[in-house]
């Protein structure tokens, strides 16, 4: 059973799909560590983000994989590295090169073969997984999703003025929304859930009734 949840940056579904997949037993896939991980790697080799046939050709040569919940970067753990700022702020312009897509497509088709799993980012229910059997979108306004990112950022020691975090998140969305392959929009059959004035805990109970056929 494959359960994709896609949606904008801070509307929750990475810490919703990581809860739901504990709570069903089953994988989980954060697809958007996967394009951190590409963009790191052209930080990295200090290449110009945006000239696409050298990003295409880092992307071909590097190998990302999963190590429970740690992320590979060629066998090396990053998984700490892909949440700076830089790697955030470069993630989407590497999400929107084809090459760079059509090989993280392939792996994530790859690992979806493995078993049932819950996978989140922007194209899963659209492009990557097509026949999932359970669909969601997750959104919130951008003032709430916002207020989340900046403090998981305090968390980390970083303070970021709330204006600077939307100007930020407004920008990802754009590019994430207007990209020519694979733009970030619901899958025609995805439940869509605005999580605004939702709690975490709560969100996780509404798609596990969906999921369960306790609600229609
Ligand atoms: O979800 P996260 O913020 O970690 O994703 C980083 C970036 O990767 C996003 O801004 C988006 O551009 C890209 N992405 C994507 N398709 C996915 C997952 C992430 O384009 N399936």
């Amino acid at each position: 059973m494959i359960i994709t949840i896609d949606g904008p940056a801070g509307s929750g579904k990475s810490t919703v799909a990581r809860l739901l997949a504990q709570r069903l037993n089953v994988g989980f896939l954060d697809t958007g560590a996967m394009y951190r991980a590409v963009a790191l790697a052209v930080l990295n080799a200090a290449t110009d983000e945006n000239d696409r046939s050298a990003v295409a050709q880092i992307a071909r040569g590097l190998t990302i994989s999963f190590d429970k919940d740690r992320l590979l970067l060629n066998k090396q753990d990053v998984t700490s590295e892909v949440r700076t700022p830089e790697v955030t702020a470069i993630s989407s312009i590497i999400a929107s090169n084809p090459i760079v897509r059509e090989r993280l497509v392939e792996l994530q088709r790859d690992i979806g073969k493995l078993g049932s799993m819950v996978t989140e980012g922007r194209d899963q229910g659209t492009v990557v997984f097509p026949d999932a059997e359970h669909k969601f979108f997750v959104k919130a306004d951008l003032e709430a999703r916002a207020r989340r990112r900046q403090r998981e950022l305090a968390y980390k020691g970083v303070v970021q003025s709330i204006r600077v975090v939307m100007d930020q998140l407004r920008q990802r969305d754009e590019r994430d929304e207007t990209r020519e392959h694979a733009p970030m929009i619901p899958a025609k059959n995805a439940i869509v859930v605005d999580t605004s004035d939702l709690s975490i805990a709560q969100v996780v109970e509404m798609l596990i009734d969906r999921i369960q056929g306790r609600k229609p």
